[in-house]
């Protein structure tokens, strides 16, 4: 299917009026708040979504996006590929009195007469679909390579506690 750039901004309510579909691509550095979370901002986005007037008159947002992206490994700190995959059910609302009373299965977008910032709306779901750790397979991970070198002392330790390189780690710059 053809895809475009994501459009920035649209007229969300108008768009599901006329049951419009997106079918978009977005560069990981387009999104700033979603790559600050990653090793690096290679990478790209499909964004598939469908906006339509919904049961008692919702005005939904379902989308489908995937992300082929690098995230920091716990274990051996350096980067590591991951696709993240993201689902939502949106409804437009107005008010956060509105949001609350929606049904479960939808989650809320407050929206006024302003456009909707699709950068926005993709990078909160991408955010909440990104695993918080993540290690390589033992076969893949540097740290765990081949065993001929004795394991060094307070290795086993490491493992347990949370690593105090983890921070740095995804926050070392890549080149
Ligand atoms: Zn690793």
């Amino acid at each position: 299917m053809q895809r475009q750039p994501l459009p920035k901004q649209v007229d969300a309510r108008k768009l599901c009026i006329t049951n419009a579909e997106i079918n978009a691509t977005a560069t990981v550095q387009q999104l700033g708040r979603f790559a600050e979370g990653l090793a690096s901002s290679e990478g790209e986005v499909l964004a598939e979504l469908k906006l339509f007037r919904g049961e008692q008159g919702f005005y939904r947002i379902d989308g489908h996006a995937l992300a082929k992206v690098e995230v920091t490994c716990e274990r051996c700190l350096t980067a590591m590929p991951i696709e993240v995959v993201s689902e939502f059910a949106l409804a437009i609302v107005w008010t956060e009195e509105q949001a609350k009373a929606l049904p479960k299965y939808l989650d809320a977008v407050i929206l006024g007469e302003e456009l909707l910032d699709l950068e926005e709306l993709l990078q909160d779901e991408l955010i909440i679909s990104t695993p918080f750790v993540n290690y390589h397979d033992i076969a893949d991970c540097k740290a765990t390579g081949p065993t001929e070198y004795p394991a060094p002392e307070g290795a086993g330790s490491e493992e347990k506690s949370e690593s105090p390189f983890s921070v740095l780690g995804s926050i070392k710059p890549r080149d």
